[in-house]
């Protein structure tokens, strides 16, 4: 009886007792659930980290690139390949085998070694020369020994170059009139009781000739620098270049007049043009053809329709230009001799602003002469323009 008695007791405690383990067995085992589902969802938050980590640094307007210290290639973000044309698959590669730039190798050798550096250096890819600013630093981070970021520069570097050209461009020329403009002030200040009325009035005349001539290079060196700098969007239309001349000739009729030239305008030809930019081009040319075309002698304009390009001519028959001043004349404030020059109005400036406007057409400008007889100008502007918003208006 009293074995009985135990021997269901003892049922009893072990029934608790697994009760119990079973119990514990059951908030452990919750316990893993939670932990699991725990570290599932920080699984999850860092997979989704790193795939946006991975799409910044390939969204990143610099070029990345990240070694370890053997130096092979951890990090190849999409614009360093671009940068520099190479083929994707460059993990793992060693730097030697994917670049040829010493400046490179020489900035990553200090950053391994702990050592921030700022390189600049130009690479060639294709036919255009990249000038890169490339900033390396060390990386104290399990596989990465050293980083860099490479920045194209080119453009910034541009726009400085032809922001210090136009300073400096502009100083010089300034300085021709305005010592023109003192004099004639100070001739004034010192002598204006004992000066004839003729005296006078050629005085005033040099100071309105000086200060014309100021307004002129100060409207036309902000047009050039504009144009430089790539301000200028074009709007592409078709444009009719025999009516563009023939407009042109009629505004230029009473200028012509006074230098008895008279134009003859033959041929025709439509093209993809910016109707107000095409018509500055050629209104220089124009101007010019009327400037240094000597008096009484007629100025021929030809339009030809090539398949796919419109062709204009504009031959006058002036000193024509020599041989040497041919592509001179298309920098900015060359004159050819400068001295005979100061009797007609310009700033030098006229075939510099075409010449960047017919460019940015992707038409041509040329020039040919033979000294003594004239000079033609010759530009050929295409039919349908690599502008995609104009190939669209050029196909209507
Ligand atoms: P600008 O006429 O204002 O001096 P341009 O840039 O238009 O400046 O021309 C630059 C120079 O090229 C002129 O000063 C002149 O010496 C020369 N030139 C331009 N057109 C002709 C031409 N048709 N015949 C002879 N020389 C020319």
């Amino acid at each position: 009886m009293i074995i009985a008695a135990v021997a269901v007791i003892l049922l009893i405690v072990a029934g608790w007792l697994a009760m119990q383990r079973i119990r514990t067995l059951e908030a452990q085992l919750e316990k893993s659930d939670r932990e699991r589902a725990q570290l599932v969802s920080q699984l999850e938050a860092l997979h989704w980290q790193r795939i946006a980590n991975l799409q910044m640094l390939e969204g990143l307007g610099e070029g990345l690139l990240a070694v370890n210290s053997d130096h092979r290639i951890i990090i190849a973000n999409r614009r360093f390949l671009e940068l520099f044309s190479i083929q994707p698959n460059v993990l793992g590669k060693p730097l030697s085998e994917v670049l040829r730039v010493s400046h490179i190798f020489d900035a990553f050798d200090r950053a391994i070694e702990g050592e921030e550096s700022i390189e600049h250096f130009s690479v060639r890819t294709g036919v255009v020369d990249k000038k890169i600013e490339m900033r390396a630093l060390p990386v104290a981070s399990e596989g990465i020994a050293a980083a860099a970021l490479f920045i194209d520069v080119t453009n910034t570097e541009r726009l400085e170059k032809i922001r210090r050209n136009f300073i400096s461009d502009f100083s010089h020329e300034v300085r021709t009139p305005l010592a023109g403009l003192r004099s004639a002030v100070e001739t004034f200040e010192t002598n204006a009781e004992r000066l004839s009325t003729e005296e006078d009035q050629q005085l005033r005349r040099i100071m309105a000739r000086q200060l014309r001539r100021l307004e002129r290079l100060v409207e036309d060196l902000a047009e050039l620098s504009r144009i430089e700098a790539g301000d200028v969007t074009l709007e592409f239309r078709s444009v009719d270049l025999r009516r563009m001349i023939d407009d042109l000739c009629e505004d230029f009729a009473e200028q012509a007049a006074q230098h008895r030239i008279r134009f003859s305008v033959d041929g025709q030809a439509v093209v993809c043009a910016d109707p107000l930019r095409i018509q500055q081009a050629f209104s220089n040319l124009l101007d010019n053809a009327i400037k240094y075309g000597g008096d009484a002698r007629d100025v021929e304009i030809a339009i030809a329709d090539e398949p796919d390009a419109g062709v204009v001519r504009i031959t006058d028959h002036g000193d024509g230009i020599p041989e040497g001043e041919r592509s001179r004349i298309f920098r900015r404030f060359y004159r050819i001799d400068k001295s005979r020059s100061q009797e007609i109005p310009g700033s030098g400036l006229g075939l510099s602003i075409t010449k960047h406007l017919i460019l940015q057409h992707g038409g041509t400008i040329d020039v040919e002469s033979a000294p003594g007889e004239g000079a033609t100008f010759i530009v050929r502007l295409p039919k349908r323009s690599s502008n995609p918003a104009a190939r669209a208006e050029g196909s209507r």
